[in-house]
């Protein structure tokens, strides 16, 4: 596994869709980054609705079992917490965020106190119901409330 990730694109390339679930799975050898069981979802670490030409960049990919994709789609696992299980060093963003801004999966900037502020995806549906699974839903604040 370690052998091949020279032949592995770069994490700032964009790929395909088929293309980005092909190389986040030859990067884990099938297995999900978390645990030992074999991948079934390439998790993309930062949602790529945030992402004007779609997010597949191979270091915006995790391979995950179904557990471990829903805490990551909750946000029980961190960004980082991915990141580093998948051996990614390159941070992708999208375009309009801030490099020196921490951010959660969903793009909502991650105040020291523990509150978000929410994204673009503040009314997205699929967000709001991971983010109330997670425990994390009542931390968001729009910006209008700032
Ligand atoms: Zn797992």
């Amino acid at each position: 596994m370690r052998n091949s990730a020279s032949k592995l694109p770069p994490g700032d390339v964009l790929l395909g869709r088929e293309e980005f679930k092909a190389v986040v799975f030859k990067r884990a050898a099938g297995t999900c980054v978390f645990c030992s069981q074999r991948a079934v979802d390439a998790h993309h670490i930062i949602e790529r609705k945030l992402f004007p030409d779609g997010g597949h960049y191979s270091g915006n990919g995790a391979a995950v079992c179904e557990r471990d994709h829903w805490k990551c789609e909750t946000t029980e696992l961190s960004v980082e917490e991915v990141r580093r299980a998948a051996c990614i060093q390159t941070i992708v963003l999208p375009p309009a965020f801030d490099s020196a801004r921490r951010y959660d999966k969903w793009g909502n900037e991650m105040r020291q106190d523990g509150m978000l502020i929410a994204g673009p995806l503040v009314d997205d549906v699929g967000m709001r119901r991971a983010l109330e699974q997670g425990g994390k839903l009542g931390r968001l604040l729009r910006k209008e409330w700032l």
